[in-house]
């Protein structure tokens, strides 16, 4: 503190002289070269502080004969100012009364062998060792609420300029600290911002109460000649690093190495060639640390995109694969029975050629997954669709005993489409029809046209959908049939989405289901 070595080297020294002249101008003094000898050993040992052993204790005798040389009673200030020196380091209570006793009782003794030992004289003793004590215990205890406070306004100040995770700079700290450094810009530094990586992925809070103080320790050990390391935001980081002890070649290597031990991303920015303003500075390496970021969450996002489309892929071939092996099994079962026991299978015949029908069925439409793309685009009528579709459906419509209405369709109204794919298309929805249909029942094939799209509905009168699985009849293998293959829907709406249309459906268990195909509509040149 200042005003303790002011007190030693200054005051103390100051009072000491003219005490010394005044009892030489006074005629007090009963040897004058012994009250210099003693003057100038008492501030030697003064001054020595507590480099001499027992120095407190030498100090005391030094200026009780100092004070007995120089025989005036102004020598009490000395013993206040060396007492307060005595105790300020030392907290206990006990030990400042009992050197604040013994000082005051040296100066009392020394006084009282000059001056006669009067009622009155005693008296200003008692008197001035309780005053000595008490003031001494008064200055002790202010000086500890002053030291306190100081203490005090030294971690707030601390506290706004650092952060207490890590105890590196905050941004404020940070940016106070460049602006200082580069006040004198003789020097070119790299300003390096780094951001720990999947940081808000990586465990627990306690966790990274534990990563964030590591990884700016590795900071520490690895970029030891940066003048300024910071924390400024939750996990990013800010150096700044004379390029004279550490160029940029070194500096990448430290992170491109792995030495810091964490996942980083970075970037830099030259001072003062890309910004001799702060702000500037900042805002350049910034920029190029967003859209690193930007380009490491592109490919992550495209990562996930490869990896969902692949397990899609993977979930179909695991369905293909199930729905073939059932009635392979059946047909091995056949073979394997009719060779052991010379077993005529005939009469199996119809069934074993189901299975076969079956599985080249489900080869067939699985086929249309691996041919996705659509070809042969032209525009066409739409009417011309749908007559086809009427006419291969027909005997299969009326020999269940269902009906089969259709609203004409003008010719002038055209699809640019892959024909045989539409076909494909409604000839499924009909099919489905049918199928949900046990009772004979009544099946519509609306047309509804607008400037800009061709609205069919395809409507039955059959046992309707349930809302559990209207979720998922669009899905794969999804079926509610004995020997459906679940891949009608999805192809439908494949197409449909193929040609920048939608497939939608409406449905009332027991009452009917909808379903409409909304297709753009094409106009000729
Ligand atoms: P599949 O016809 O082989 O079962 P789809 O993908 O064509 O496969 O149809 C999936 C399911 O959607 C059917 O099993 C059926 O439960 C339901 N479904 C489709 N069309 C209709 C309809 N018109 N009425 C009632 N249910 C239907
Ligand atoms: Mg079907």
């Amino acid at each position: 503190m200042p005003i303790i070595r002011y007190t030693r080297y200054v005051v103390v020294p100051m009072f000491t002289v003219i005490i010394a002249i005044c009892s030489i101008v006074l005629g007090k003094s009963a040897s004058e070269p012994l009250l210099f000898v003693s003057s100038v050993l008492f501030l030697g040992l003064v001054m020595a502080e507590k480099r001499v052993p027992y120095a407190f204790f030498l100090q005391l005798v030094t200026l009780a004969l100092f004070h007995w040389h120089s025989q005036l009673n102004w020598t009490q200030i000395l013993y206040y100012l060396l007492t307060v020196l005595a105790v300020l380091d030392y907290p206990k209570r006990g030990y400042t009364l009992a050197v604040s006793l013994l000082y005051s009782l040296g100066y009392t003794a020394v006084r009282l062998s000059y001056q006669p030992h009067t009622m009155y004289n005693l008296l200003v003793s008692f008197y001035d060792i309780v005053s000595f004590v008490l003031l001494i215990v008064l200055m002790r205890y202010l000086f500890a609420a002053e030291r306190e406070k100081r203490q005090l306004r030294e971690r707030n100040d601390y506290l706004s300029t650092h952060d207490p995770l890590t105890g590196l700079l905050n941004y404020e700290g940070w940016m106070e600290a460049m602006r200082n450094l580069t006040s004198r810009p003789d020097e070119r530094y790299t300003l390096l911002l780094l951001d720990l990586q999947g940081f808000r992925s990586i465990g627990t809070i306690d966790n990274k109460q534990e990563i964030l103080p590591a990884f700016s320790h590795a900071l520490q050990q690895n970029f030891a000649h940066a003048n300024i390391i910071a924390r400024y935001a939750g996990d990013r980081f800010a150096l700044f690093i004379p390029q004279s002890a550490q160029p940029l070649v070194a500096i990448k290597q430290v992170i491109e190495s792995n030495r810091l031990g964490y996942e980083v991303l970075y970037s830099f920015a030259v001072f003062p060639d890309e910004g001799a303003q702060m702000q500037e500075l900042v805002n350049a390496a910034e920029e190029r640390l967003f859209q690193k970021k930007r380009q490491r969450w592109l490919k992550n996002e495209e990562d996930f995109f490869r990896s969902e489309k692949l397990r899609a892929v993977g979930e179909l071939a695991a369905g293909m694969a199930h729905e073939i092996r059932n009635p392979l099994t059946t047909l091995r079962g056949f073979i394997d029975l009719s060779r052991s026991h010379g077993y005529n299978i005939e009469r199996w015949f119809d069934v074993i050629t189901q299975e076969i029908t079956r599985m080249s069925e489900l080869t067939g439409e699985f086929l249309q997954f691996s041919k996705p793309h659509i070809s042969n685009m032209r525009l066409e009528p739409i009417g011309a669709c749908i007559d086809r579709v009427r006419h291969l459906t027909e005997s299969a419509v009326t020999s269940k005993g269902h009906t089969l209405d259709v609203d004409p369709v003008d010719d002038l109204v055209l699809i640019f489409m892959d024909r045989d794919k539409i076909v494909q298309v409604l000839l499924n929805l009909l099919r489905n029809a049918i199928e949900a249909m046990d009772e004979p029942g009544h099946i519509v094939v609306r047309t509804r046209v607008t400037a800009s799209d061709v609205i069919i509905d395809i409507e039955d009168t059959g046992c309707g959908i349930s809302e559990a699985d209207a979720a998922r009849i669009f899905d794969p293998f999804f079926t509610t049939k004995e020997r459906g293959t679940g891949l009608g829907l999805s192809i439908c709406r494949k197409i449909i989405e193929d040609h920048g249309g939608i497939l939608t459906v409406r449905s009332q268990p027991g009452v009917g289901t909808v379903f409409t195909v909304e297709l753009p509509r094409g106009y000729g040149e």
